[in-house]
């Protein structure tokens, strides 16, 4: 996921002003790019540790521009800069695909609230870039796992299949692996009995443009699995794309 630590300012962070020698005040002012804000000390507590935070007066929310979500600092991880008093959007341009995006101040509850992040962090790529990322990471995550899973027990027909899967996956979104690694393990797959590797072959072939050997793996699969009826929906789109190459 990405974050990074955040540069210039920051919404919502408290600026010390309180005087070194003086005990808490019940309630004191800071001064934000929004004007002045009264805070007010509340205790918090984590594990066996019992602090004091401050957090904004209720009611001064309403002094912020439109969209500002009151934080609860008890629940947050303070990073450099300490709790953040308040959320508001913020625009800013995703390191990844480059395009403005709006990190909104409900994100950014869940974000250091429930999701825990240190709140001197921020979110450096847009929402759809972080979700390709942490998809891409799956992916490789499964291929890892299944890789391991074959080098336990190259004869498990299971395992050469969720192989080749996760070849074709990661082939097939992230334009990384082997097409060829991919269908030595769905050829595995389908000499020890497991038909779905015939098929898995077939589009390993097909991501490799190679569409007469998709088409020789499709009608192998239709063959192998003739009359099965837990493969009556895969029969189905396999003969659909069988006659699709034909044309
Ligand atoms: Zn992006």
């Amino acid at each position: 996921m990405g974050r990074t630590g955040s540069r210039g300012s920051r919404d919502g962070k408290r600026r010390r002003r309180r005087e070194p020698s003086a005990r808490p005040k019940k309630e004191t002012t800071i001064t934000t790019e929004h004007g002045e804000l009264a805070i007010r000390p509340r205790q918090a507590r984590r594990g066996d540790h019992e602090y004091t935070v401050w957090e904004l007066q209720p009611g001064e929310i309403n002094k912020l521009p439109r969209g500002a979500v009151q934080a609860d600092v008890t629940v947050q991880n303070y990073g450099m800069g300490g709790p953040r008093l308040y959320y508001l959007d913020r625009a800013t341009d995703c390191s990844t695909c480059g395009h403005t995006f709006v990190f909104n101040a409900r994100e950014q509850k869940h974000w250091y609230e429930t999701l825990g992040f240190y709140t001197d962090s921020v979110a450096k790529d847009c929402l759809a870039c972080r979700r390709a990322i942490r998809h891409a990471k799956l992916r490789s995550n499964a291929y890892q796992a299944a890789l391991d899973a074959v080098a336990a027990d190259p004869k498990s027909g299971s395992a050469q299949l969720a192989l080749a899967q996760a070849i074709y996956e990661q082939y097939e979104h992230d334009k990384r692996g082997s097409t060829a690694r991919g269908i030595a393990a769905a050829r595995s797959a389908a000499r020890l009995g497991m038909s779905e590797g015939l098929l898995l072959e077939a589009h390993l072939q097909r991501l490799a443009e190679r569409p007469g050997a998709e088409a020789h793996a499709l009608a192998r699969f239709l063959d192998e699995v003739e009359g099965a009826s837990r493969f009556k929906v895969l029969r189905r789109a396999a003969r659909r794309r069988l006659d699709e190459l034909k044309k």
